[in-house]
């Protein structure tokens, strides 16, 4: 008997009607790859909640194992860099859409996806970070390459108390900036300022309809929420700064005016992690190892295990999780 292993598969009926059940896989059952992987941990992120409830097209290959993102150990490999015994992470690259993801006790990928583990990380400290932990990463170095430091101004983060955001405010504030933090949820307020937050603003501030100019608040900004949060972020940034925009939380739509293009030379960084060059994942990943402290990384995540992640994906769609949530296999 082949060994047999856990796995979450979300299928489609005819209607089209998704539905979502644990079965148990063989290796037999995975796509096809050149480096199978133990998956040690993984992770909930804003898109593995959307391919679990269907709320977002996530999924595009029907039966699917979904988990965008993975740390573990490669059992079996016949690709050049990588052999039995090494340490790995995988973020992206359709894995959790269109190829069989990290929910699983065993994946098998493509070994030019992974990225080894940086040293001192363990899979779980990894996965803290995960997907949108290596974002938050590289939306500050898409602002550093755009000439923000931290002495040019303030920088806001939208959709602070979420992952992409408590991860982006940790490592801002590490790194000597000036963090203003937005959050719907007030009562995260003292968490958001044990990351390093320097002032908390409530999200309705940027959530209204806005002007094509605002007074100049900040001069970057760190946007996981779009719609008119993002207008609004790119109405108040103050002349030549930039933001990176990374998410979409509040909404895809993006109801702006050119004005703070042209009348204040502010730049829009867009930021996509899936199809990220390889070149830029290992900077993420090293930037991560020196400009996150891991104590922070320990306040900000939560731990659970295989048979929580549907209830977690089904809270991170509602905005109910605090930072992050790290799945022990
Ligand atoms: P989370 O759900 O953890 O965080 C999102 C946060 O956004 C929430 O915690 C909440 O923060 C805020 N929020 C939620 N709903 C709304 C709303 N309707 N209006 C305004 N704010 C809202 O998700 P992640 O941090 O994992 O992901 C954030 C975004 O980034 C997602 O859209 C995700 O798809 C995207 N993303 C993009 C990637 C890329 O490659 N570009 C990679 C990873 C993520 P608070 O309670 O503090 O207000």
């Amino acid at each position: 008997m082949p060994d047999t292993f856990k796995a979450i598969l979300v299928s489609r009926d005819e209607d089209k009607k998704q539905s979502v059940a644990v079965t148990e896989l063989t290796e037999a059952d995975l796509m096809e790859g050149d480096v199978t992987v133990a998956v040690e941990a993984t992770t909930v992120n804003y898109k593995d909640g959307l391919a679990i409830t269907g709320k977002g097209p996530v999924v595009r290959r029907w039966p699917l194992v979904p988990g965008i993102d993975f740390a573990g150990t490669v059992l079996s490999s016949s690709h050049p860099d990588w052999h039995e015994g090494d340490k790995v992470i995988l973020n992206g690259w359709g894995v959790g859409e269109t190829h069989y993801g990290a929910y699983a006790g065993r994946a098998r990928v493509n070994g030019d996806w992974l990225v080894p583990l940086p040293d001192r990380m363990s899979p779980h400290d990894a996965m803290a970070v995960g997907t949108a932990g290596y974002t938050a990463m590289l939306s500050v170095m898409a602002l550093e390459r755009h000439g923000i430091p931290p002495r040019r101004g303030p920088v806001v983060v939208t959709g602070a108390a979420g992952g992409v955001g408590s991860v982006a405010v940790a490592i801002l504030s590490k790194l000597g900036y000036h963090v203003i933090a937005s959050t719907g949820r007030g009562a995260e307020s003292a968490y958001l300022t044990g990351l390093g937050a320097a002032e908390i603003i409530s999200r309705e501030e940027l959530s209204g309809p806005g002007k094509p100019l605002g007074k100049e608040r900040w001069a970057g900004g760190v946007d996981a929420v779009g719609s008119t949060t993002l207008a609004n972020v790119l109405s108040m940034t103050s002349y030549g700064g930039a933001v990176a925009a990374c998410g979409l939380a509040g909404g895809m739509d993006l109801p702006a005016t050119v004005a703070p293009f042209i009348l204040r030379g502010v730049s829009l960084l867009g930021i996509d992690s899936v199809m990220a060059p390889k070149a830029l994942r290992l900077e993420a990943w090293k930037r991560i190892g020196t400009d996150l402290d891991l104590g922070k990384l320990k306040a900000l995540s939560t731990t659970i295990h295989f048979d929580g992640i549907v209830e977690a994906a089904r809270d991170i769609v509602e905005g109910r999780i605090r930072g992050r949530v790290v799945v022990d296999m």
